[in-house]
């Protein structure tokens, strides 16, 4: 097993990795991933499936999933939560942020997401995720490069600079299309919003469904200019 601090060079250990696993099959990515972190390995989840949950349990039984409550959930999306935990092999870490949205709104004022997206993504997701990934080195996402063109070069592994932790992306190579027969083959929990006319599920001020045509992450913060929350920047 590797501990980051016995790594001379991690980020040239991240990225020989990603390009020695770009052609591996996601639960050997994940296996990878289990054999060389331990428990110092876990995976994020937003809770739109429990498809890299799914994936990551079969290659550690009991790995930690890492959920952010940011108080703006659809209850679908909470109810999808409990559903994972209820069900899978896997131990479930809801992380918050430090105010809840009322003490949120009396520090900033109401609907601080219209007003300043960044900051309440700063706040509410990019602060509580920090603080909640220290303890591992290394998190896997469900992160693919199908799903808009920001997200074109996602590399199976990587480095993630901000954090320095190894990111790990199983499903970077898959398409709608394969995360569909993945649900449909092995009975994975979806959130029920999916059929809904959501295909990227977030908060829900920040969160409309898509329109034909329109790529999988259009119907978050449509009519900004921003397309991510800064969790992957
Ligand atoms: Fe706030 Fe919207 Fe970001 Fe959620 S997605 S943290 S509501 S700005």
């Amino acid at each position: 097993m590797t501990s980051l601090a016995e790594t001379d060079d991690p980020k040239a250990f991240a990225e020989r990795a990603g390009r020695e696993l770009e052609e591996a099959s996601a639960l050997t990515i994940l296996t990878w991933a289990a054999d060389t972190f331990g428990r110092r390995f876990c995976v994020t989840s937003s809770m739109e499936d429990a498809v890299v949950a799914h994936l990551a349990s079969r290659a550690m039984p009991g790995v930690d999933v890492v959920f952010l409550d940011t108080g703006y959930h659809f209850p679908e999306t909470i109810g999808t939560r409990d559903a994972v935990d209820a069900v899978m092999d896997v131990n479930v870490l809801t992380l918050s942020p430090r105010q809840s949205v009322a003490e949120q709104d009396a520090e900033y004022g109401p609907r601080l997401h219209d007003r300043d997206p960044d900051l309440c993504c700063a706040l509410r997701k990019i602060k509580p995720l920090e603080e909640g990934l220290s303890g591992y080195d290394a998190w896997a996402t469900g992160l693919r490069r199908d799903e808009s063109p920001s997200r074109a070069n996602t590399p199976v592994v990587g480095w993630d600079m901000k954090r320095g932790k190894i990111k790990v992306s199983p499903i970077a190579r898959w398409t709608q299309d394969d995360v569909d027969a993945y649900v449909s083959e092995h009975g994975v929990l979806t959130n029920p919003l999916l059929t809904d006319g959501y295909a990227s599920v977030g908060c829900a001020p920040c969160t409309r469904r898509v329109l034909d045509g329109e790529d999988a992450r259009a119907g978050r913060w449509a009519g900004r200019d921003k397309t991510e929350c800064g969790l992957h920047g």
